[in-house]
């Protein structure tokens, strides 16, 4: 009891802060813009509030701003059904710091009534101008069991076809799956501009993705105690083939993990980065913006 009692007030406030599930405070702006190149704003504001915290009549507009306030200057928005979808295709019409990325997620897509319907729906959003991505697709054997694996793959390569149809970047969620999403990509043929979000895999798996030209985007994964084979991916993946996100409202970097996620949380996960890799924070954000720009831009 005593012992608890001394422990020093910063302590308690953050563990309060944590079971309230409060928006950390934001870290130190980094030297130069990055963008976060996945983002789940629908689903932060419905499960955790505005970004930053603090009432806002527009909480997108919030998210953008207080992002913005520390150097994260654009971010791309994920659809996960046709719902979502719509949703970010028109947020990305309306604030130029947004563009989207539309898809039925890998866990979503075995449960539809009709696959085909959903994917039609899709595909007329994926030919929208601020729709520059198609994602989250992929493989997901965590979360999906046996009975609707052949409906996920179904899905994932109608997907691809979509992607490269609409010349979009293609961008993947795989969980425990990493030898069935390459055999897949490698069987259908790779659009130009393929993405692992929330990269998942040791050094070998990131070596196999780099050599395709894949683009490996880390979230705050990265930053936890237990993720040392996902720091050695980091470590040998080229500058050029770097990106960073937060898939808010999950996956929130150390010292805040477990509380709400949000784009203006990413200079922590690229100061751990630039450390983990050994490189410079000015170099490794330059890299992180130029490759944004090039798998989705210009914004
Ligand atoms: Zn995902
Ligand atoms: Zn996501």
């Amino acid at each position: 009891m005593l012992s608890l009692m001394s422990e020093p007030t910063e302590t308690r406030r953050e563990r309060a802060a944590r079971r309230a599930g409060e928006f950390p405070p934001a870290p130190e702006p980094l030297p130069r813009p990055v963008l976060d190149s996945h983002t789940h704003l629908d689903i932060t504001v419905s499960e955790a509030g505005v970004p930053g915290g603090g009432p806002s009549d527009d909480p997108v507009a919030t998210a953008i701003t207080v992002a913005a306030e520390v150097g994260v200057d654009r971010l791309v928005q994920v659809g996960v059904d046709v719902a979502s979808s719509r949703w970010g295709a028109d947020v990305a019409d309306r604030y130029p710091a947004v563009l989207a990325t539309v898809a039925l997620h890998p866990n979503e897509a075995p449960r539809l009534a009709d696959l085909d319907e959903a994917l039609r729906e899709i595909e007329s959003l994926a030919a929208r101008d601020r729709v520059r991505g198609i994602g989250e697709t992929g493989m997901d054997f965590f979360r999906t069991g046996d009975e609707g694996r052949a409906a996920q793959e179904t899905s994932f390569r109608a997907h691809i076809a979509i992607a490269k149809r609409h010349d979009k970047a293609l961008v993947i969620h795989d969980r425990d799956a990493h030898a069935d999403v390459l055999r897949i990509l490698d069987d259908e043929g790779a659009p130009d501009t393929v993405v692992l979000h929330c990269f998942s895999g040791d050094a070998e798996f990131a070596r196999e993705c780099v050599r395709r030209g894949y683009l490996l985007s880390f979230a705050g994964t990265v930053t936890f105690g237990s993720a040392a084979a996902l720091r050695a991916a980091a470590a040998l993946t080229p500058l050029d083939q770097i990106l960073v996100e937060t898939d808010a409202p999950y996956l929130t970097p150390i010292p805040h993990r477990g509380r709400p996620n949000a784009s203006y949380l990413i200079p922590l996960t690229v100061r751990f980065l630039a450390a983990t890799t050994g490189s410079d924070l000015d170099e490794l954000c330059a890299a992180i913006s130029a490759t944004g720009d090039r798998a989705f831009g210009p914004w």
